[in-house]
C-alpha cells in the first residue's frame, strides 16, 4: 500500500504515519519526490486497511499497489532511480558501462584489463573471485585472494569495483573488498542471499536468470530492496533458447518491459548472452540504441588464454571499437555517457 502524502506534508506528519505502519508491525519506505513524499507500507496486505491511513494529518490519498512487487515499482517511485557509485552515475539519463574479466587470474592479467577498460571509457570494473561454474573441475577463482587484487587495481585505475557473491557464508567478506555485490543468475532466486546482500550496506547488480520472467527478477529484487537497499541495478543477460548459434538468447524487450514498471536501473549483459565475441559489441550497441542504463561487457587481455568464458571475452582493441561506436550512439538517444577520470 502506498500513502501519498499532501505536497506541503510537514516532517512530523511524515513521521505520524511511519509509526503508524510501524505499530501494525509492518516496515515503511520512504520515497521522497520532487514535490511530494511517498510512504511504502510493507508487509502482510492483511493488516494493512486503507482507513487506518486516510485520517492521519497530511495525508493524501491512499492507494494499494497492485503488482506483486512494491519497492520495486513505478507506484511506489515514480521516477528513475539514479544510483551513486563512487565518483559514478548509474540509471536515469546516464549511460554506464562496466568491464573487465570474467574471471580474476592474477593481478597482472586483472591490472591489463583494467587499464583497456578506463582507458576507452569503462566507469567500473568486473571481475569474479568466486566463479559459478558448472563443472566442480573447472577453474573456481582465486577467493580472497581474488577479491585483495580486485580492490588493489580498482583503486589504482580509479574504477569502483563489482564481483559475484555466491554464497550467504561470503556476502560480509565480498562486502569488504567489492563497491558493488553482484548477485549471478544462477542465484537470483536464492532468497536467504538476496535478504543477506540486501543487508550489506553495498550496491547491488542483480543478474537475470535465463529461466526467469521480467516479474520475477523484479521480485527477487524486492527481497534486497525490503532490507531498505534501494542501491539495485537489474541485469538482463538471456534467457534460455533454442538455438544453439548463441549461448542464450538476449532479452532485449525485457529493457523497456522493466523499465515500463520499474524504476531501477536496467544493464545489459552481451558477453554471456552470446557467449561469442563477435556477437558482443552488435548487442551491446542495440542495447543502448534500446534505451539500456548501462552494459556489462568482459574483456580479457589475451582471451584464447583466459580460464573461464574465453570464446566471449572482447580482446582490447574490439572493445575499444566497441566503445567508439557506442558514443554516437548514447548521444542519438539522450543518454549521457559515464566518462572515467583519466
Ligand atoms: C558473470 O557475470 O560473471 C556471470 C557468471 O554471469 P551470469 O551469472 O549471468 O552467468
Ligand atoms: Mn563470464
Amino acid at each position: 500500500m502506498i500513502i501519498v502524502m499532501q505536497s506541503r506534508a510537514a516532517e512530523a506528519q511524515v513521521e505520524g504515519v511511519v509509526h503508524r505502519i510501524e505499530d501494525l508491525g509492518l516496515k515503511a519506505h520512504i520515497s521522497r519526490g520532487e514535490f511530494r513524499t511517498i510512504i511504502g507500507a510493507i508487509g502482510d496486505e492483511t493488516l494493512l486497511k486503507p482507513e487506518f491511513f486516510a485520517g492521519l494529518a497530511g495525508v493524501e490519498t491512499v492507494m494499494p499497489i497492485m503488482k506483486p512487487y512494491k519497492l520495486a515499482s513505478r507506484d511506489f517511485h515514480a521516477d528513475d532511480t539514479v544510483l551513486e557509485i563512487g565518483p559514478f552515475k548509474a540509471g536515469g539519463p546516464y549511460l554506464s558501462v562496466i568491464a573487465g574479466p570474467c574471471a580474476i587470474e592474477s593481478e597482472e592479467q586483472l591490472r591489463a584489463s583494467a587499464r583497456v577498460v578506463r582507458d576507452a571509457g569503462a566507469v567500473m570494473l568486473r571481475g569474479g573471485a568466486f566463479k559459478p561454474r558448472t563443472s566442480p573441475y573447472s577453474f573456481q577463482g582465486l577467493g580472497e585472494e581474488g577479491l585483495k587484487i580486485l580492490q588493489g587495481v580498482g583503486a589504482e585505475v580509479g574504477l569502483p569495483t563489482v564481483t559475484e557473491v555466491l554464497d550467504v557464508r561470503e556476502v560480509e567478506l565480498v562486502a569488504r573488498y567489492a563497491d558493488v555485490l553482484q548477485v549471478g543468475a544462477r542465484n537470483m532466486q536464492n532468497f536467504r542471499l538476496l535478504t543477506e546482500v540486501g543487508q550489506a550496506g553495498k550496491p547491488v547488480l542483480l543478474k537475470r536468470n535465463p529461466a526467469a520472467t521480467t516479474e520475477e527478477l523484479l521480485m527477487s529484487a524486492e527481497y534486497v530492496l525490503t532490507e531498505g537497499n534501494l542501491r539495485v541495478m537489474l541485469c538482463e543477460r538471456g534467457v534460455r533458447g533454442f538455438d544453439t548459434a548463441t549461448r542464450y538468447m538476449l532479452d532485449l524487450a525485457a529493457v523497456p518491459v522493466i523499465q515500463g514498471v520499474c524504476h531501477l536501473p536496467v544493464i545489459v549483459d552481451p558477453s554471456h548472452a552470446t557467449g561469442h565475441r563477435e556477437l558482443v559489441p552488435p548487442m551491446a550497441l542495440a542495447a543502448v540504441a534500446g534505451g539500456a542504463h548501462g552494459v556489462f561487457v568482459e574483456v580479457h587481455p589475451d582471451p584464447e588464454k583466459a580460464l573461464s568464458d574465453g570464446p566471449q571475452q572482447l580482446t582490447p582493441d574490439a572493445f575499444r571499437r566497441m566503445m567508439a561506436e557506442l558514443a554516437p550512439i548514447a548521444e542519438a538517444v539522450g543518454r549521457e555517457l559515464q566518462k572515467p577520470n583519466t
